[in-house]
């Protein structure tokens, strides 16, 4: 298990998401985001925004993954 926080994955918080992989903490992101901003979070609106434009363009988004990735296996 790794942890990434919410700031590592572009978000404003410092909330910690652990998982065995990293579509396992980016899904756990994608959940905190939608759920920080249904709970009224504005802080959480950009990165909440971010997230659902990747879900549409994934093509564009494949960058942002890969760095993703590698930052989660960079993790020790
Ligand atoms: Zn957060």
């Amino acid at each position: 298990m790794k942890t990434m926080t919410c700031s590592q994955l572009g978000g404003p918080c410092d909330l910690e998401h652990r998982g065995e992989s990293a579509d396992d903490v980016i899904k756990a992101q994608d959940r905190h985001l939608r759920e920080a901003v249904r709970a009224g979070d504005t802080t959480h609106q950009q990165a909440h925004d971010d997230m659902k434009g990747r879900w549409r363009r994934p093509v564009r988004a494949m960058g942002w993954y890969r760095e993703t990735k590698k930052a989660f296996a960079e993790l020790s």
